[in-house]
């Protein structure tokens, strides 16, 4: 079966060129046609040989998706793709450009779908389909990669917060980080990539071992785990304490700081003994807590909390010494939520 280059990190290149028999500076000159320049032809490789893109061809192709479509907002210029796979199944992904930093995050999708099904999040609605390959996933940085605008922004930064749950996909994720912050290809930084989990706790174990410099991004929205059993559903399987212990041991094995991630929901999680409770159990960490309005989908009957209610709550985090940001909502007039351009389209 043909592969799609486009899941090779530096050592698959190095075993396919000297499969053929080739010089191994050849893997290097492939490794930057696929993942630093986004060559979406081999054909394109021009300083390879014609012989041995043939003979590359009858290995290995490039699988470039389908873009179906593309929505631009008019109020923050934020780009949301709906992307299209060889057999068919289609995820999101997001472009932030922020032109007066010169900088832009690239939002991915790590599944088509999400097993972990959060009652408020438009991926999870439609069950879980399948795991995205490596190349699938580098696929959405190398687009966004080619619709830099040469002076106004460049793709600095990349955050795996789009539809499914990265740490249920660990290998095709890891090795998508490793390939994305190769010096020979795109090079973005390991701090400049964040990896957002529900909670899965033997995935943050194993990412702790890897001693890379990424941030892990832990989707909280409660600290009761009555209320967390309900919006985070794997929660039941691995509760608040269990989450707490995986995230000290990441804290000692890392010594990396910890992002909360806390969508704000009106009369579910917005109290101020909500606040109270959410920065007493953040304080046993080195963490900042990221608040999210609530990008309310209709169907699913939640509301997002007042302007006021979003800003006592981080007041009360700030008061008790959490480092805390409300995040910028952005393209709320091009389907905001994720997963909610591909819910739309499969209706
Ligand atoms: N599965 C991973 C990563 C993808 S979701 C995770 O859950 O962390 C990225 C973040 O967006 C999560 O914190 C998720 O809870 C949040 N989210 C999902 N749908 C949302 C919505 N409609 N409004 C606000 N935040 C949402
Ligand atoms: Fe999956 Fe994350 Fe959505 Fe929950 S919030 S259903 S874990 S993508």
């Amino acid at each position: 079966m043909v592969k799609d280059l486009r899941d090779f990190d530096r050592q698959d290149m190095e075993d396919l060129i000297a499969e053929l028999r080739e010089p191994k500076y050849r893997s290097n000159q492939l490794f930057q046609w696929v993942h630093k320049h986004g060559a979406e032809l081999v054909d394109e490789m021009t300083n390879l040989p014609l012989s041995l893109r043939s003979k590359i061809r009858e290995r290995a192709d490039i699988f470039h998706p389908k873009v179906l479509e593309k929505l631009t907002s008019k109020k923050d210029n934020t780009i949301k793709m709906l992307l299209e796979f060889s057999d068919g199944e289609t995820v999101e992904s997001v472009i932030m450009p922020n032109e007066a930093k010169k900088r832009c995050t690239v939002c991915v999708s790590t599944q088509v779908g999400c097993p972990v099904g959060c009652p408020f999040c438009a991926s999870g609605s439609s069950g879980f389909i399948r795991n995205l390959r490596t190349g699938e996933i580098v696929s959405q940085v190398l687009i966004a990669k080619s619709m830099e605008k040469d002076e106004t922004w460049k793709v600095t930064n990349v955050v795996f917060m789009g539809m499914g749950e990265p740490l249920l996909n660990y290998d095709a994720v890891l090795k998508s980080v490793r390939i994305l912050n190769d010096p020979l290809g795109l090079n973005i930084g390991q701090r400049k990539i964040t990896i957002s989990t529900a909670g899965y706790v033997p995935g943050i174990l194993k990412l702790a071992e890897e001693k890379l410099q990424v941030v892990l991004a832990v989707s909280l929205h409660s600290v009761e785990n009555e209320v967390r059993d309900f919006l985070v559903p794997l929660n039941k399987k691995y509760p608040l304490e269990e989450l707490a212990w995986a995230l000290k041991e990441y804290s000692k094995k890392s010594g990396r700081r910890i992002t909360f991630e806390y969508s704000l929901i009106e009369g579910l999680n917005d109290t101020i003994e909500c606040a109270e409770k959410l920065a007493a159990f953040v304080s046993q960490f080195k963490a900042n807590v990221n608040i999210i309005p609530l990008n309310p989908v209709d169907e699913f009957g939640f509301k997002r909390s007042s302007s006021s209610k979003i800003q006592n709550f981080a007041a009360v985090l700030r008061n008790k010494g959490v480092e805390t940001s409300v995040r910028e909502e952005r393209g709320l007039d091009i389907e905001g939520a994720c997963g909610q351009l591909r819910l739309r389209y499969l209706q």
